[in-house]
């Protein structure tokens, strides 16, 4: 166990970890679908709702004010956090999923027909399907990097798939599937070599590391307040400044004009160009409040400890007759996927649930990889900061009751 590192202290803070499932006392698992959250921020989602709920960037009148300088401040705060050399190259989104579609959509907007976008067998359904809808209006070729036996990602496959066709490069930075921590940084920079930008999709990464932005050297880097302990709703594009002014509007509407008429309109500088409507005020602002909260623990520290958790439970796992794990790659998240024996990962799963532990079960929005795998679907436990060692000798426990009765 870390030194230093006070898990019952963190677990204080999230009242919900106290809640009984069938009977016993929650153990929740399921943290790489989203994680909990802390009371510092939905304190502030409270006193936001009851002291300065008004609309952003539209008022003269102080709560308008109030709301305007909170969404910002969390702005400089997302900018600080990733290391964006600008607060005009955040924009908030609902999610990782709108992120990429944004992106899709926007950047997408200059691809012609027999263009090149470069995906890995690992992707998240979210970093696939946005780039299939462009497919309905030009001829754009989808090209996919493959896995070897640990979950780790072909490098050498990766750099030959490079034409001067290819437009993107679009992959994730750990797997929510197999844990893998993909080598964002190398890959961006073979891309750049190819003169083809990169997306990183950082949902997974965002809760375990700190994404350093301008030294991974990416183009665009998305992530989902709500898997960093945040409010859901919530999500972050990062793009460079120059390729954000480039493209054009993704949503049209309030917010992101300069001046409207019926015969011409201009669009707003950045950020706003791309946050069309009311967005999600008051979840952006308690957005701040999480990442003091990552910060205030060191993500160092919950990376640690995640790691750890990840290891011990890994070696429990093995010794369960039948037990697969998928992803086994060294540089791994705290994801473990599995399957045991011939049992089904649903039935692993509604089990566990009735000893009050939570994990994920199916194809995890993943569906090629699944394939890949050979597998309909996989039994998926995930750690976060406030998960104990002791959290995982009871899920080891249940496993063991369950196994048996499923063989
Ligand atoms: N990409 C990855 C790797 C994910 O794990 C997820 C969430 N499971 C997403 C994208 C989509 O995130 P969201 O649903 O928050 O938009």
């Amino acid at each position: 166990m870390m030194a230093g590192f006070d898990v019952e202290k963190i677990r204080k803070k999230f009242p919900i970890l106290l809640r009984q499932v069938g009977g016993k006392g929650l153990i929740y698992l399921d943290n790489t679908a989203t994680s909990q959250t802390p009371v510092s921020v939905v304190d502030e989602i409270d006193y936001l709702y009851e002291n300065t709920k008004a609309n952003v960037h539209r008022g003269v009148h102080t709560l308008s004010q109030e709301a305007t300088d909170r969404q910002e401040h969390t702005r400089r705060r997302v900018q600080g956090w990733i290391n964006a050399r600008s607060f005009e190259e955040i924009i908030f989104t609902r999610g990782t999923t709108e992120a990429i579609n944004l992106v899709a959509s926007s950047f997408g907007d200059r691809f012609k027909d027999g263009d090149e976008i470069i995906l890995t067998v690992m992707e998240h359904h979210a970093n696939i399907v946005p780039w299939q809808l462009l497919q309905r209006h030009k001829n754009i070729k989808l090209r996919v990097v493959d896995i070897n036996d640990r979950g780790e990602l072909d490098l050498e496959q990766y750099r030959s798939l490079f034409t001067p066709h290819t437009v993107l490069a679009s992959f994730t930075h750990i797997s929510n599937v197999l844990g893998t921590v993909n080598p964002v940084k190398e890959m961006t920079e073979i891309a750049h070599s190819h003169g083809v930008p990169v997306l990183i999709d950082g949902a997974q990464a965002s809760p375990h590391l700190r994404p350093d932005v301008q030294d991974i050297g990416c183009d665009f880097y998305v992530f989902s307040s709500h898997k960093m302990y945040g409010p859901t709703g919530v999500g972050v594009l990062y793009g460079r400044k120059e390729l954000l002014e480039s493209m054009p509007p993704y949503q049209g509407g309030g917010e992101m004009i300069k001046h409207v008429s019926f015969e011409h309109t201009t669009f707003a500088d950045l950020p706003f160009k791309f946050e069309a409507g009311t967005p999600d005020f008051i979840g952006i602002a308690a957005f701040a409040k999480a990442i003091d909260f990552i910060e205030e623990t060191g993500i160092d520290n919950i990376r640690l400890h995640e790691e750890e958790l990840l290891h011990y439970t890994t070696e429990k796992l093995l010794e369960i007759p039948g037990i697969k794990i998928y992803g086994t790659a060294p540089d791994k998240a705290a994801v473990i996927s599995f399957n045991i024996g011939e049992a089904h990962n649903y039935d692993v799963g509604f089990l566990l649930d009735k000893m009050g532990v939570a994990v994920r079960t199916g194809h995890h929005c993943a569906q090629p990889l699944m394939e890949r795998l050979g597998v309909p679907g996989t039994v998926r436990a995930s750690f976060a900061a406030y998960n104990t060692f002791d959290e995982a000798d009871r899920f080891i426990e249940a496993l063991k009751r369950v196994a048996p009765m499923l063989m």
